[in-house]
This record gives C-alpha cells, structure tokens and sequence, in this order.
C-alpha cells in the first residue's frame, strides 16, 4: 500500500477537498432543502450519514487502514442512495449512483474496488427493481421513462470506471516492479562493494603468513616432518587466497579468469572429496550418478565452488542421515546436473529471495553461497532452476552448453 500522505504538501491538499466537499454537502442539508422544514426522518438520517462521511474523511489520514477505507465506502453509498431515495425530484443524484466505485480507485486498493462494483451493482439492481415494480414512476418518471435506457448508461458507466482502474493498476503495479529493481541493484552494488573491501583486507595478512611458511619451508633448521606440514598449510592458504580472488573477480568481473575444458565426472568425485574432508558430510552422503565424458568450458575452480555451495545447501537441509542425489548427463548440446535433497523445501517467496546478497535463514549463513553461484552460472552462459515445495525437498537444475571430448 503506498503511503500517500507522506509528504505535507498532500496532507494540505487532502484536508483541502476534503473540507470543500464536506462544505458543498452540508450546503445540499442547509440551502434550498425541500425536506429541511419537515425534520423528518429522511432529513434527519441525511444528516447523520454526513456528520459519519465527513469524519471518516477526516480522520482516514491519521489511521490509514483498510477498516476505514471500507468504512469510508459504506458510509458514502449509504449517503448517496440515501440522496437518491429522499430527493426524487434531483435527477442528477443518479450519476453518483454510477461513480460510486470510482472513489475507491483513489486508494490503490483492489479489493476495496472489486467489493464496492459488486456492492454497487447489486445495489443499482435493487433500486432499478423497485422503481420499475414498486413505484412505477410515482416518484421517479425521469428514471422509468426510459428504463432501458438508464440500465444501459449504468453498464457502460460501470464499464468506463472498470476500464479506468485496470488501466491505472496496471500502470502502478509496473512501476513499483521497476523500483524494487531498482532499489535491488544499488543493494547489490553496495554489499558488493563492501565484501570487496573485506576481501582485499584479508589477502595482504595471508600474503604474509604464506610468506614466512615459504621462507621456514626451504630452511634448514627444521626438520622433514616439519616441512611437510608447512608444505600442507601453505596449500591451504593458496586455497583461501583463490577464493579470495574468485570473489573479487565476481565483485569486479574479470573476463580473463582462464577458462579449460572440465569434465563433470572428475570435479564431482574432488567436489565429494572436499566435502569429506572438510567434515561437511556428517551422517549424509551424496549419492553419485554422472554419465562419462560431460564435458563444459569454466574455470575449474568456480566450477567447483558452484557445486560445493550447492551440494552443501542440499546437505544442510536434509535430516540426518538422508542422502543428497547428483545427477550429471548430456541432454541434446547441453549438460545438465541436479542436486537433489529430500530436505525442508522452500515456500515461493522464499525462492524469489535466493541469490540476493545475505539472505539466509540460517543462524550462522552468509547468504552469500547463493549470490555466487549465480554470477559463475551466468559468467558461463549457464542456467539454475530451483523446484522446491516446503517440506518436500528442493532440486536445483543447472544447464552449461556442452562441449566436445576435443577442443
Ligand atoms: P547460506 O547457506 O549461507 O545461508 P546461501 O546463499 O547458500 O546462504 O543460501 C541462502 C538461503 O537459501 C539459505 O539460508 C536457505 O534458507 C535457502 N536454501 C538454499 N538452498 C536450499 C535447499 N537446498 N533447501 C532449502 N533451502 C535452501
Ligand atoms: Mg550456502
């Protein structure tokens, strides 16, 4: 719902037709009333309707909830059939009659606008009943003269006011598709920027360390169990300082990270590995089917950390103990690899939030995992499909164009 008193200068013209509608009503009760000498219960009810309608338009601004929107509608069809039945002799009261639903179009509200035609249309059905049985044109000859006629110009005013609020409905809704986008994209920037920073600040300490374990590993005063130990925690420094780099080719995007021709079948079984020794695994394991010789054009190491990311998601939303399926196998000029788990699922809304930076439902989750594999699918012409139903496990799809064993 937009809020659209926001701004003073709104505020100042809302209270503004505000006050000069209810002054030209309350003209209508005090000035040249037919009925204002005889107090009757008509004039009386008259009255009460515009006390309640002026309030509700006085007051809707402060509260702004839907209960007083409908009320605000209520009030004002009661007031204007109310007009109609006490006043006869004023033809024109009818064309209120027609522009009732309009008034919601004001709010924004599509329910509020669907609730007030039907209301509306039953309404005008009655009264038309009752003329055309009831009085029989005592009271409402302009109306019964031409019954038909007044009938058609209802519909078509009904079809005028329905055309108007599509149109304006679907003009709000595309824009407010085309400013959450654009407020998406400055948070993208944003966060990327900033794990950037956080990136290049932690390279220059590694750089250091991997230094002095360089220098201690080609030293004399240590021994050869020394050295292979050193040798190992150089490896795994080498490791962080690549995703490092990855990340940051992700946050400013390096077209020549070098590509070579990977096949599925062995990054599957390192990617299994990884997640072993890392103790990712727990009770769960994954359960391999990959047909031989898949073979697409990346980055090894993106690869891999596009299928980590994946397989650990799946693994961290299964229960204990039940395995994650991965499946590889060529499908026409493409490669096609599921990540299966029979885990928690996601409702729809959830899905639409994946990828976007710090995202997780998790108590220790980045939600970054997500963010990632989206620019690596992306950087090779790829494609990720998530089918997920709460409950019922998610399988994520992921297409690379295929290339040849030769090449
Ligand atoms: P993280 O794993 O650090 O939370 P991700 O970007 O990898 O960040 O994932 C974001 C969120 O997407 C997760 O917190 C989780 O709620 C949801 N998600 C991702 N994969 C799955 C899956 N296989 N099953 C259920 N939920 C998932
Ligand atoms: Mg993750």
């Amino acid at each position: 719902m937009l809020k659209e008193f926001h701004s003073a200068f709104n505020r100042k013209l809302y209270y503004g037709i505000s006050l000069g509608l209810i002054i030209l009503m309350s003209s209508g009760l005090l000035i040249a009333n037919p009925r204002k000498g005889l107090m009757d219960t008509g004039y009386i009810l008259h009255m009460v309707l515009l006390v309640l309608l002026s309030l509700c338009l006085l007051i809707y601004p402060r509260f702004e909830s839907r209960v007083l929107r409908v009320l605000l509608i209520i009030v004002t069809t009661a007031y204007f059939y109310l007009l109609f039945f006490i006043y006869p002799e004023t033809w024109s009261t009818f064309i209120f009659l027609c522009f009732i639903p309009a008034i919601s179009i004001l709010f924004y509200d599509k329910k509020l606008f669907y609730f007030s035609f039907i209301l509306n249309g039953i309404l005008v059905t009655l009264t038309f009943s009752y003329i055309s049985l009831v009085d029989e044109g005592k009271y409402f000859s302009h109306i019964e003269m031409d019954l038909i006629g007044n009938i058609v110009n209802f519909i078509g005013s009904q079809m005028i006011i329905f055309f108007i609020f599509h149109l304006t409905n679907m003009r709000i809704n595309k824009q407010r598709v085309y400013y959450e986008q654009v407020q998406n994209a400055e948070r993208l920037k944003t966060t990327g920027q900033l794990a950037a920073a956080v990136a290049h600040e932690i390279r220059n300490p590694l750089t250091v360390v991997k230094g002095f374990l360089q220098y201690y590993e080609g030293h004399d005063d240590f021994n050869k169990e020394y050295k292979r130990n050193f040798s190992l925690m150089i490896n795994e420094l080498d490791t962080a300082e690549h995703v490092i780099s990855q990340f940051l080719s992700i946050a400013k995007p390096d077209k020549e990270s070098r590509l070579s021709r990977v096949e599925v079948e062995t990054v599957l079984d390192d990617v299994t590995e990884i997640l072993k020794t890392y103790g990712l695994l727990h009770d769960n394991h994954i359960d391999l089917q990959v047909q031989e010789k898949c073979y697409i054009s990346a980055n090894p190491i993106e690869f891999k950390q596009l299928l980590v990311n994946l397989i650990k998601n799946a693994i961290e939303a299964s229960p204990h103990g039940v395995p994650v399926m991965v499946k590889a196998e060529r499908k026409g000029s493409m490669v096609e690899i599921q990540v299966k788990d029979n885990g928690r699922g996601m409702s729809k809304e959830e899905i639409s939030f994946l990828g976007t930076p710090f995202y997780s439902l998790k108590s220790k989750g980045t939600g970054l995992g997500l963010m990632i594999c989206y620019n690596i699918v992306e950087k090779y012409d790829g494609a990720i499909q998530f089918d997920s139903k709460r409950g019922n496990g998610t399988t994520v799809t992921l297409r690379f164009p295929q290339i040849q064993e030769k090449g």
